[in-house]
């Protein structure tokens, strides 16, 4: 099956006791059972729930994978993953990664003996430096944020299999759609749901996908030992957003394009990162790994003054200021102060990151009102 019937189909068949063709919110704790050990695949819904069975099919589906679980929220996922590694061992990771990996592999992993290297992986050979026979786990986030940055996942697979450790790619901001990590060599696929998968802004939620049925299990052990699954209304929620995935995707991607050549010709804005500009310094990995561009761009003013982007931010009609991404409504977000105050100012720019530097989360709108909409913006400075 290809993609848009597999996002709509895969994991989901209509009810047998109604034919009721969406997958019903069975919102029980518990399922009879006819006799001692005599029940019908569900015994408790921490373990497993019938509204969740169908939205794990079918995320794995997707990721072209054969398991899929999902938990209460992309940081669940990320926690159940770190939980497959014991006191002493170590991690591998990529350097500009999203801040709440960052946050629970120091300030919560670190307690228990994990140690993680942050490494720059634009030059994925380098990597290999850091690897011992502590070394466990190699975590990759592509395309990052708010930069934009791209590692070549197959570079990195090449490496994680000559040394026989685990490879989980955080497949976030491409989605299923545009990258499929997993077909690049990558043992673990991990998403935050909540963001362009679910698409609507109402719903928090992760998941995991592999192929290797013995790793699954131990993910499923963690997954019901440590208990941070969904609930059944929000599984339904998010089979029901993946079903436009590739629609919305698609529109993203458009609009995301419109609006990076838009802010490329304004003479007031100095730098524009969209994955899908030629000069764009990973454009040729995008073309490589990915099968569209995506609608995250971000970008800075000329001047560098904190004072114009936040009057830019201010004056946005249609973008709405707030943190998150991936919903069919436009986001605007000022990492200086919102997703990455915490990094020291110098520091932040000695990654490239500076104060001026704004990121839109394009939506599914009117490209012509969101241009608009930058255009008068932009003119207040
Ligand atoms: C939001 C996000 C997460 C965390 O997911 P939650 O659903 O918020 O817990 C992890 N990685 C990336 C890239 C994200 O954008």
């Amino acid at each position: 099956m290809k993609f848009a019937t597999k996002a709509i189909h895969a994991g989901v068949e209509p009810d047998p006791s109604t034919g009721a063709i969406m997958t019903p919110i069975f919102q029980t704790s518990t399922y009879v059972q006819e006799g001692i050990g005599k029940h019908k695949g569900y015994e408790y819904s921490r373990t497993k729930n019938p509204t969740r069975t169908p939205l794990e099919k079918n995320i794995a589906a997707l990721e072209n994978g054969q398991f899929g679980l999902c938990f209460a929220s992309g940081m669940a996922a990320t926690d159940a993953v770190l939980k497959l590694l014991k006191p002493g061992d170590e991690m591998v990771v990529c350097n500009d990664l999203y801040g709440g990996t960052y946050r629970i592999m120091t300030k919560v992993f670190e307690i228990f003996g994990l140690k993680a290297h942050f490494v720059d992986m634009n030059e994925p050979a380098l990597l290999e430096q850091y690897i011992n026979p502590n070394t466990k786990l190699i975590w990759v986030e592509t395309p990052t944020n708010p930069l934009l940055n791209l590692i070549d996942i197959q570079e990195v697979a090449k490496i994680s299999q000559k040394h026989n450790i685990l490879l989980c790619v955080d497949n976030t901001f491409a989605t299923p759609y545009l990258q499929n990590p997993l077909d690049l060599g990558a043992d673990i696929v991990m998403h935050s749901m909540t963001k362009y998968l679910g698409g609507h802004s109402d719903v928090v939620m992760g998941a995991l996908v592999v192929n290797q049925e013995e790793l699954y299990q131990k993910l499923a052990f963690i997954q019901n030992a440590c208990g941070a699954v969904p609930s059944p209304h929000d599984c339904f929620l998010m089979l029901r957003g993946i079903k436009t995935l590739h629609v919305r995707m698609d529109r993203h991607s458009q609009n995301g394009e419109a609006v990076a050549k838009f802010l490329n010709e304004n003479p007031k804005v100095d730098k524009v990162y969209w994955i899908g500009l030629p000069n764009h310094q990973n454009h040729d990995i995008a073309r490589k790994q990915m099968r569209g561009f995506g609608g995250m761009v971000s970008f800075t003013l000329k001047g560098d003054k904190i004072e114009d982007a936040i009057r830019v931010m201010e004056s946005f009609e249609v973008f709405a200021l707030g943190e998150s991404l991936g919903g069919v409504e436009s986001i605007c977000t000022h990492p200086a102060t919102m997703t990455h105050g915490s990094i020291p100012k110098a520091q932040r720019e000695a990654n490239g990151l500076k104060d001026t530097l704004i990121r839109l989360s394009v939506g599914i709108e009117d490209a012509q009102d969101l241009i608009e909409d930058l255009r008068q913006a932009i003119d207040k400075i």
